[in-house]
């Protein structure tokens, strides 16, 4: 699986960053960025983000 971040949606609050207990993604001003390879799959930042700018898509990996 794989996160996907909407960034025209993305305001850059923050919230992602501090439930991910993989420490994987930055925020950025224009944008933010997911590390794939740190990223354990927990789908927690998918679940906080108040503005749904986070989708898991699947791309073969566990
Ligand atoms: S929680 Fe959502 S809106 Fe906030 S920085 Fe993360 S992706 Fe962007
Ligand atoms: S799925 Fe979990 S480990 Fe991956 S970016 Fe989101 S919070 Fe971090």
């Amino acid at each position: 699986m794989k996160i996907i971040v909407k960034n025209d949606i993305c305001d850059r609050c923050g919230c992602c960053t501090a439930v991910c207990e993989a420490d994987c993604i930055t925020v950025y001003e224009p944008c933010i960025e997911i590390d794939d390879e740190k990223c354990v799959g927990c789908r927690k930042c998918v679940w906080i983000c108040p503005l749904e700018a986070l989708t898991v898509t699947d791309n073969g990996k566990p």
